[in-house]
């Protein structure tokens, strides 16, 4: 699609608007003075007949006939006229009368036509009238009926009429003009604010997420649905990009820190002549160390997947969170033997749940692993599921050391572990809440955590009913 200017589209709008108003306001003024040009016009064709009408005289002849009193006419030479008298007598003429023309003269009275007289346009009428004569007489004179064709060249009022239509027309178009540079100068000035606040959207990289809206922007309703989509996009954006870059940065050091102990170790193993029996712990604790790498990787692509598994079509589960739980925690009954520990499950039957199977298995695994990795011989760990209205809820609790105020707000965090002695014991990366947290958020559900040095761990997961979302939302 071929890009265009908002601009200009609205000023040719708003100017063929225009250019329309002034066509139909000049064929306005053209009807307008036609109408009140050739009113005049008319009546003065009328007058100038009348006039003639007055000119009529007794002739004082034998047969009582009358005349046309050349004297009494002071009729401008351009007309044409004839008049007759009752007989049909010509009792004068216009010295530019056309000639007998029957068809002229048997026009209706009263009635005016359009006639062309050596190339110029007239407009005539035909009235008849009583002429009285002889008014001394006794009885008031003598009435005689008079018939009179009159005509007056009409190319002058047309000329008044143009005149009239080219003054509107040139004054629409002056006008035309007028507002169409106002128009550019009052769009491109509103237009300013999205040109400052597309100049700041324009300055966001990845070094720099500073967005401030401009205060003009601000203040444009239109405006404030861009600039609050932006703000929040922007944001989310920012949101997003700092914590992969970290994760990048984070997991590049975590990977570079276990390449560097094996490394170390078969540096350490190289030195000198080893016996075979050195050799063969060397190379166990080297492969201890390759499996701890490989764990963190599986980790990494782990939480990666389910991060990005967040923006793909959805597709609904309902899984069992009571199974899944004696599922996980009956794979994890030996390692609590092993470490004198006993897992009490509490489930109420079937509680579904939208989450997927492996994730829910993946949760559930993490959150006792980190139960039974800090709990001392001989405790219990309570996991309970409940249902609670709509909602489902986990709880896994235990009695071990628990975490220290200042780093439960971290505990989340991607390679975050408490305490890195206690943590090289467990072979911990810090990854399995993060896991936790990323799988619960984009099932729509949370997870709190609740800890005190000495007292135990309490980790409270709650998902919303199963069948109640329809569409997880972007992060
Ligand atoms: P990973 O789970 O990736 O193997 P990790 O267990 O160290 O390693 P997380 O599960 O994310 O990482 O836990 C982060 C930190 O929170 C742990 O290092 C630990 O200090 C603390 N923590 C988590 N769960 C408990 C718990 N139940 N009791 C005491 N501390 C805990
Ligand atoms: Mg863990």
């Amino acid at each position: 699609m071929k890009s265009y200017s908002i601009t200009h589209r609205l000023i040719i709008t708003v100017l063929l608007v225009e250019l329309l108003s002034a066509i139909s306001l000049s064929g306005v003024a053209m009807l307008y003075e036609r109408h009140v040009r050739f009113r005049s016009f008319d009546i003065m064709l009328r007058g100038r007949a009348d006039s003639l009408l007055g000119a009529v005289q007794d002739a004082e002849d034998t047969q009582d006939n009358v005349m046309l009193d050349g004297t009494e006419k002071n009729l401008p030479t351009e007309d044409i006229y004839q008049v007759q008298d009752a007989s049909g007598r010509v009792l004068g003429h216009s010295p530019n009368w056309i000639g007998p023309d029957p068809g002229l003269l048997t026009v209706k009275t009263g009635r005016f036509l359009r006639l062309s007289v050596n190339g110029a346009h007239y407009r005539a009428l035909r009235i008849e009238g009583l002429r009285i004569v002889d008014p001394g007489d006794k009885g008031g004179g003598i009435p005689r009926r008079v018939s009179i064709f009159y005509g007056a060249p009409v190319d002058r009022v047309w000329k008044d009429i143009w005149k009239a239509v080219g003054f509107y027309a040139i004054t629409s178009l002056s006008l035309l003009a007028v507002s169409g540079m106002l128009i550019f100068w009052l769009l491109n000035r509103g237009l300013a604010p999205l040109r400052e606040l597309a100049a700041e959207a324009a300055g966001v990289s990845v070094d720099s997420w500073n967005f401030v809206p401009p205060q003009r922007a601000r203040m444009i309703r239109e405006l404030a649905p861009l600039t609050g989509a932006l703000e929040t996009v922007l944001t989310g954006l920012e949101h997003s990009f700092v914590q992969q870059r970290r994760f990048v940065g984070d997991a590049a050091h975590e990977l570079k820190t276990a390449v560097a102990v094996v490394k170390s170790s078969l540096q350490l193993l190289t030195l000198r002549q080893r016996t075979a029996l050195e050799y063969e712990r060397g190379i166990e604790r080297c492969q201890m160390d390759c499996e701890r790498m490989e764990d963190a990787v599986a980790k990494m692509l782990t939480l990666a997947r389910v991060e990005t598994n967040i923006e793909l079509p959805l597709s609904r589960f309902a899984t069992d969170l009571s199974e899944t739980l004696g599922q996980v925690s009956q794979q994890f009954e030996s390692m609590a033997e092993l470490k004198h520990l006993r897992i009490l499950v509490s489930t109420p039957g079937p509680v579904m749940v939208n989450v997927e199977p492996e994730q829910l298995q993946l949760l559930c695994s993490n959150l006792l692993l980190n139960a039974l990795q800090h709990s001392p011989a001989g405790s219990a760990i309570r996991a309970v599921v409940r249902q609670v209205g709509s909602a489902a809820e986990l709880d896994i609790e235990d009695d071990g050391d628990g975490i220290a105020p200042q780093d439960l707000p971290h505990v989340f965090d991607r390679f975050y572990r408490g305490d890195p002695s206690r943590s090289r014991n467990t072979g911990g990366t810090g990854l399995g809440l993060a896991i936790c947290k990323a799988i619960v958020s984009r099932w729509q559900g949370t997870i709190e955590i609740a800890s005190g040095l000495g007292i135990g761990t309490r980790v409270m997961v709650r998902f919303p009913a199963s069948g109640d979302r329809l569409q997880l939302p972007l992060r």
